[in-house]
């Protein structure tokens, strides 16, 4: 399908209260995503509900997408499965600034789909919750490396260990 979310809206607009169902898995290009956190061939999983209502058209449901970021704390590459509700109003005359332009007999609903998708991505991912991260003072990735700079002073109690650590190998 050369473009799997454009409705056709005369069924639709007839009357108030018909229901169409969009489900589709275009893949992030196709919607118009142009992003490093999205592959351009990455599916997107649409699932949605449209509904006529006075003046305008009801959608609600769900779209998802896995995004590549980076752990904000160490820069890890984080895949994420984000999925987002979808509950948008599309108005031929908008009356508030939360509604969408209603234009012509046909809804492409895949440029709102692509700012769904864009505003589902996390802002701070997270590797894990307890991710230590990068120590601000030598950079080094304190989940797998110990901090290099200001060693502290060594505790005689833990030299003691040392000795015993090396005499024992
Ligand atoms: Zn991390
Ligand atoms: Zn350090």
């Amino acid at each position: 399908m050369a473009a799997p979310l454009v409705v056709n809206l005369v069924e639709l607009t007839r009357r108030a209260g018909v229901q169409k169902d969009v489900s589709a898995e275009p893949c992030a290009s196709e919607v118009g995503i142009d992003d490093p956190r999205v592959a351009a061939d990455r599916p997107v999983s649409v699932s949605l509900v449209l509904e006529s209502a006075e003046g305008g058209i009801v959608v609600r449901g769900s779209v998802a997408c896995r995004v590549d970021v980076e752990c904000s704390r160490c820069l890890r590459p984080v895949s994420r499965e984000v999925e987002s509700e979808v509950d948008e109003v599309y108005q031929r005359v908008p009356e508030s600034a939360d509604a969408l332009p209603l234009v012509g007999e046909q809804l492409d609903l895949a440029p709102m789909v692509r700012e769904v998708v864009l505003l589902g991505v996390p802002p701070m991912p997270l590797c894990r919750p307890d991710c230590p991260g990068l120590c601000l003072g030598c950079g080094a990735d304190l989940a797998s490396e110990p901090c290099s700079c200001g060693e502290p002073p060594a505790d005689p109690r833990w030299s003691v260990l040392e000795e015993w650590r090396g005499d024992g190998q």
